[in-house]
């Protein structure tokens, strides 16, 4: 479990100990925070206890003492926790930090359950071709991406028209540009149906989430940019659909709660039984649909555009919005900044075609690195 202290770790744990017999936690790794990471170990009588921050494992060492379970730290003992014989792995670290660890799973051919969407859409033709060389099973835990696998499963890919992916439009759906430049921290934390970690939850707000959405649905369905459409959804009950060349569009629905995708995700083949995520659409009683703004939302136009352009720029585009998003956590630029940031990245930057997963890596270092003084102009503006 990568990333296991995390909103998608906390509700796979969930599951998991919903049905403790059904299944054998091996590793928990987590970036830093050693306490909650100990507990989940101990609940779960876990193996191995990761934290990749190697200031954490003094913490984390003792919180384990007398427990039996082993405890290490560090980049290349994330790693090991997908070395260890595991057959199903839950990739959630947030950030394209979790794309070693995914990669390696892959490699080895493991069923993976990936959340972790900055890794697919930095290195998504990596991941997929390692994935199809080892026999690796990548099953999409993003809940729009889950429900354009259970629209496609036992379908003729060849027959699909488009992939429509559905969006809530976030906390600003409504807003205007005057407006969005004024908005704080904590309004742009408040996402109107979801409940998850705070980096997601900033580009939900932004759009730059259904901006990396769209890149990630086509490297996980291979489907060109210009056959992925957008549709501002703001119920969130119907997490996406797949428009069939005759006419049919297939959707999966269900509350807007994280353990469903997940769940198919653990059952995969089979079915799991859940409690208390049953949808009532008597409950909800209507449903919306829009076109989405890409003039209020320029992010949405900054990922066609990156997609578009391919190599390495989508590896870009994420890159600069991690850079920016917690730049804007940390107060120092406004909120309309983000896109601004990663546009102003993307014009400085020459694209590439990536190799090899150095490749990837290292273009994501000189992104943080132009995006990072972009972002201290603008803080010079802000402050
Ligand atoms: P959170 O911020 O809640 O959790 C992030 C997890 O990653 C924590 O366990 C954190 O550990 C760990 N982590 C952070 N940095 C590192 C690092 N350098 N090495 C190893 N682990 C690290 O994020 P979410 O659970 O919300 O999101 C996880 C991923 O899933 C993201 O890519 C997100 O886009 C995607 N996703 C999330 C959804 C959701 O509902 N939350 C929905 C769809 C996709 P620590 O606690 O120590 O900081
Ligand atoms: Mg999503």
């Amino acid at each position: 479990m990568l990333g296991a202290t995390g909103s998608v770790g906390r509700s796979t744990l969930a599951l998991v100990r919903a049905d403790p017999a059904a299944y054998r936690v091996t590793a928990l790794v987590a970036g830093s925070r050693a306490a909650p990471l100990a507990a989940l170990a101990r609940e779960f009588d876990a193996r191995l206890a990761v934290v990749a921050d190697p200031a954490a494992y003094p913490e984390l060492r003792a919180a384990l003492a007398g427990s039996g379970i082993e405890a290490a730290a560090g980049t290349e003992a994330v790693l090991e926790a997908v070395i260890r014989p595991v057959d199903w792995v839950m990739s959630a670290i947030v950030g394209a930090v979790g794309l070693a660890p995914t990669l390696e799973a892959l490699r080895r051919g493991r069923m993976v359950a990936i959340a972790n969407k900055e890794c697919l859409v930095s290195a998504g033709g990596l991941l997929l071709a390692t994935a199809k060389a080892s026999g690796a099973v990548v099953l999409p835990v993003d809940s729009e991406h889950n429900a354009m696998f259970q629209a496609l499963v036992g379908h003729d890919r060849a027959a699909v028209e488009r992939l429509i992916l559905t969006a809530s439009g976030g906390p600003f759906r409504t807003l205007d540009r005057a407006a969005m430049a004024k908005v704080t921290v904590e309004e742009a934390l408040n996402h109107p149906n979801w409940s998850m970690g705070a980096k997601i939850t900033i580009d939900s707000a932004t759009m730059m989430n259904k901006g990396l959405e769209l890149i990630e649905a086509h490297h996980l369905f291979g489907v060109p940019e210009a056959r992925i459409e957008i549709l501002i959804h703001p119920q969130s009950v119907i997490h996406s659909l797949v428009a069939y060349r005759d006419g049919s569009q297939l959707a999966q629905l269900g509350v807007p709660d994280m353990r469903v995708p997940i769940a198919f995700c653990l059952g995969w083949p089979g079915r799991l039984a859940v409690e208390g995520v049953q949808l009532d659409l008597a409950k909800v009683g209507r449903l919306e649909f829009a076109a989405p703004d890409a003039e209020r939302f320029p992010a949405l136009r900054l990922a066609r555009d990156a997609l578009r352009s391919g190599g390495t720029v989508p590896a870009m585009l994420n890159a600069a919005n991690e850079v920016a998003v917690s730049a804007f956590l940390e107060r120092r630029i406004g909120f309309l900044d983000i896109a601004a940031v990663v546009e102003q990245v993307l014009m400085q930057l020459p694209g590439d075609e990536p190799r090899t997963i150095d490749d990837i890596r290292e273009c994501d270092g000189v992104t943080r690195r132009v995006a990072r003084s972009e972002v201290a102009r603008r803080a010079a503006q802000h402050a």
